[in-house]
């Protein structure tokens, strides 16, 4: 028998640490990839065009949009962030599994298009732990950190409608966690 793809979707706000945990988990897994999202913010110290995003002018992002390129999109601080449709219905028809990292108005759209999709929400246990972590991880400016944490606010309300939360607060917890509900829910065990 062979198994069908999963697609999963992770959310958190700024600074709950799903990138590096979904760096990670991806060293342990076969069969899983993250998809590269299309974004018109700059890069970043250490970030390479085509590895963490495809880096795009705000033009180009557009005629994208107007042409049904994404599975999904949205803005964020400012800057518009997609998913390429392409690429995910290629892996998934391919039998790879296929993990999303976008923020919550993204997900909310694709929630209504891939019902069969498993939605996960990372938090930090508080946010006063997610303003250190972005001083820490020291990408943004201050003032690009107020404004994350602002949206940080907004989307913590929007993780009821998540299938599980995984709380960041010892990462080798969270870690193994995130992993257990991947390949538990691989191949559609969703409910
Ligand atoms: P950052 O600028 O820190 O890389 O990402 C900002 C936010 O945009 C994060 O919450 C990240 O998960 C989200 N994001 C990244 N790619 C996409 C995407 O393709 N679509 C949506 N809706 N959000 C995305």
């Amino acid at each position: 028998m062979t198994t069908k793809a999963s697609l999963f979707v992770i959310s958190g706000p700024s600074g709950s640490g799903k990138s590096s945990l979904i760096a990670d988990v991806l060293k342990d897994l076969d069969n899983f990839e993250k998809s590269i999202s299309a974004t018109t913010r700059s890069i970043r110290r250490g970030e390479k065009d085509g590895v963490q995003y495809h880096f795009i002018s705000k033009e180009d992002f557009e005629k994208q949009v107007g042409e049904c390129s994404f599975l999904e999109w949205a803005e964020y601080s400012g800057y518009y962030y997609g998913t390429p449709k392409k690429f995910v219905d290629d892996k998934l028809a391919a039998g790879v599994n296929v993990i999303l990292e976008i923020e919550v108005q993204g997900a909310m759209q694709v929630m209504e298009s891939r019902t069969c999709a498993y939605y996960i929400f990372i938090v930090a246990t508080t946010t006063g732990e997610l303003r250190e972590r972005l001083l820490k991880r020291g990408t943004d400016s201050p003032a690009e950190i107020e404004k994350r944490m602002v949206i940080a606010e907004e989307e913590l309300k929007y993780k009821k409608h998540y299938d599980c939360i995984i709380v960041n607060n010892n990462y080798n917890e969270a870690l193994q966690n995130l992993k257990d509900v991947l390949l538990g829910t691989v191949g559609g065990n969703k409910h």
